[in-house]
C-alpha cells in the first residue's frame, strides 16, 4: 500500500470547503487520518454522522496536535482568532495554510500567531458553490479550478511544493502570485460580481410595480444567474467585503464610471458605444470558455460543480 501524501491532516472549519477538501483527500488517499474541528455542536454532530473526518474536535488545539498540514476552512474574519486558538497544539514543522478569499487580512491576522518552525502558507482555491455547511462538500468541487498560493518571502520551498502537489492531487491547477495582486484580482472576477448580485437582486426585491411572483417566474431571463450568486453565505461575504475593503472601493469607483458611461450611451441613442461594449464582453466569455473554466452547453439547470467565486 502507498503512503498518503501526509499523515494527519486538520480541518479547522467544516462547511462547504472543509468537507469538499475532506471528501477530496478521501478520494485520493491523501492524508492517513483526517482531524476535524467546528465550533458548533450541531455541525459537529453532522460530520459525525456523515462520517468524512476520521475524528472530530471540540477542542481546536488538540484538532491540530500532531498534524502534518493544518487548513483553517473558516470565515476570512475568523482567521485570527482560531489562529490563536490553535497557536500552541500546532506541530514544528507542519504546514499552516487557509482558503481564505481575502489573503492580506489573513495574513495580518493569523501571521502573529504562528509559532517558529511552523511553515504558514497562504492560500486561496478559486472554487465554491452558493451552498454552504458540511453537508455541501464534494469531492470534485477543485477539478480543473485553479488554487492560488500566496508565499510570504523566504517561505521553506519544500513546503510549497508540498502544498502545491498537495492542491495538485484534488485535481486543481496551481497558481502563485503577490498577496496585493491576488486581492485585486479577485476583486474584480469575484467580490465585485457578488456584490453587483447582491445589489440587483434587492433591487427588484423592492420594485413596486413588479410583483414578486413576476420576478420569480421570469428569471430565466437573466435575474436568475443574480439570485444565484446572491444566494451564496452571508458572513462569508460581510467578511469579504469589511476585509477587502480597499480594492472593492477602487473597483467599486471605475465600475460606477463605466456604468454612468453606458447610462450616457443608452440615453443619447449612441449604439455603436453598446455594439462595442457588447462585442468585447463576448470575447470574454468566449475566453473563458475556450480556457476549460466554463462550457457553451446552453444552462438550463444547475450541475453540482458551478462554480459561485
Ligand atoms: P461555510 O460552509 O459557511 O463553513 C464555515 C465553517 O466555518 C463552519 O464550519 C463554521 O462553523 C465555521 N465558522 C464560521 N464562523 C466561525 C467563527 N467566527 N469562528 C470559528 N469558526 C467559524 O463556509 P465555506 O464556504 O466553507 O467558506 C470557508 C472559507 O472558504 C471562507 O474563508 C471563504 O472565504 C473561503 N472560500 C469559500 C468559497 C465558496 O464559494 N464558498 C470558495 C473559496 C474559498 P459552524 O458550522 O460550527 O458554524
Amino acid at each position: 500500500m502507498t503512503k498518503p501524501m501526509f499523515e494527519r491532516v486538520a480541518l479547522l472549519g467544516l462547511g462547504l470547503i472543509g468537507s469538499s477538501l475532506a471528501h477530496a483527500m478521501r478520494k485520493h488517499d491523501l492524508a492517513g487520518h483526517i482531524k476535524g474541528h467546528a465550533r458548533s455542536a450541531a455541525t459537529r454532530i453532522e460530520v459525525e454522522r456523515l462520517g468524512f473526518a476520521d475524528s472530530v474536535h471540540e477542542d481546536p488545539a488538540e484538532a491540530v496536535e500532531n498534524a502534518d498540514l493544518v487548513i483553517l476552512c473558516v470565515p476570512v474574519g475568523a482567521c485570527g482568532a482560531v489562529a490563536r486558538s490553535i497557536a500552541g497544539g500546532l506541530k514544528p514543522s507542519a504546514i499552516l495554510t487557509d482558503v481564505g478569499s481575502v489573503k492580506a487580512s489573513v495574513v495580518r491576522d493569523v501571521s502573529p500567531h504562528v509559532p517558529d518552525g511552523v511553515h504558514f502558507i497562504p492560500g486561496h482555491p478559486i472554487a465554491g458553490t452558493e451552498q454552504s455547511g458540511p453537508n455541501a462538500g464534494f469531492a470534485e468541487l477543485f477539478v480543473n479550478r485553479w488554487c492560488i498560493l500566496t508565499p510570504l518571502p523566504d517561505t521553506d520551498a519544500g513546503a510549497i511544493k508540498a502544498l502545491t502537489a498537495f492542491w495538485r492531487a484534488c485535481g486543481s491547477e496551481v497558481d502563485q502570485m503577490s498577496i496585493e495582486h491576488h486581492d485585486m484580482v479577485l476583486g474584480i472576477t469575484s467580490h465585485l460580481p457578488h456584490l453587483i448580485a447582491y445589489s440587483i437582486v434587492s433591487t427588484a426585491a423592492d420594485l413596486e410595480d413588479v410583483t414578486k411572483s413576476e420576478v420569480i417566474k421570469y428569471s430565466a431571463a437573466g435575474f436568475r444567474d443574480f439570485t444565484r450568486i446572491a444566494a451564496s453565505d452571508p458572513i462569508m461575504w460581510r467578511d469579504v467585503f469589511l476585509t477587502n475593503r480597499d480594492a472593492v472601493l477602487e473597483l467599486l469607483s471605475r465600475f460606477s464610471e463605466d456604468l454612468s458611461a453606458l447610462q450616457k450611451a443608452i440615453r443619447w441613442g449612441d449604439g455603436d458605444h453598446l455594439i462595442e461594449l457588447f462585442t468585447r464582453s463576448r470575447e470574454i466569455r468566449r475566453g473563458i470558455i475556450a480556457a476549460g473554466q466554463d462550457t457553451a452547453a446552453p444552462d438550463f439547470g444547475r450541475l453540482p460543480s458551478t462554480s459561485s467565486e
